[in-house]
């Protein structure tokens, strides 16, 4: 019934709504056609809110759907989930599509920037422009600032690129 779902797909999207929880509930959507909040924080025991507030944000993304019935003796709504799984794919590929222009913004600053820095441990670089202005003393612990060779970021980030641009097929 429902399109296969890995384990790097379930990842990536926990890795987004930001919990590992969030794992364990898309498994429970995944394996249900259609489940309330309430037997998904039974079979997670997860709580009841922490559920809701994974289930919502799966929501905002389109990855979920719902529908809303009436509880016949209380009256009260009762909220039935369902996985799209057709969308787990699309939400993925443009993340990575985002992912891919932070990085890319970001290579392209550390190549168009000489570094200064003062190599102490928690303070900043800061660029060039920046340096002068200070007359080449960290602001934060006053070290002089030294040139810093950013050729080893430059690299890991070329390699990123490179591999999410392979993953997106560009
Ligand atoms: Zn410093």
């Amino acid at each position: 019934m429902l399109t296969f779902v890995d384990e790097e797909t379930l990842r990536k999207v926990a890795e987004v709504v930001g919990s590992e929880d969030a794992i364990k509930v898309i498994e429970i959507l995944k394996d249900s056609n259609e489940i309330t909040d309430d037997e998904i924080a039974n079979k997670t025991e997860i709580r009841l809110n922490t559920v809701r507030k994974i289930l919502y944000k799966l929501y905002d993304h389109s990855l979920v759907s719902l529908r809303r019935s009436r509880d016949e003796n209380t009256g009260w709504f009762i909220f039935h989930w369902k996985l799209q799984p057709d969308q787990l794919e699309g939400f993925i590929l443009n993340q990575k599509r985002r992912v891919l222009e932070k990085l890319q913004t970001r290579l392209n600053y550390e190549k168009s920037h000489d570094f200064y820095y003062c190599h102490t441990p928690g303070c900043k670089r800061v660029p060039f422009e920046e340096a002068m202005e200070l007359v080449f003393r960290c602001p934060t612990c006053t070290k002089p600032l030294m040139h810093f060779d950013n050729s080893k970021i430059i690299e890991i980030l070329n390699k990123k690129v490179e591999q999410l641009r392979k993953e997106l097929g560009e």
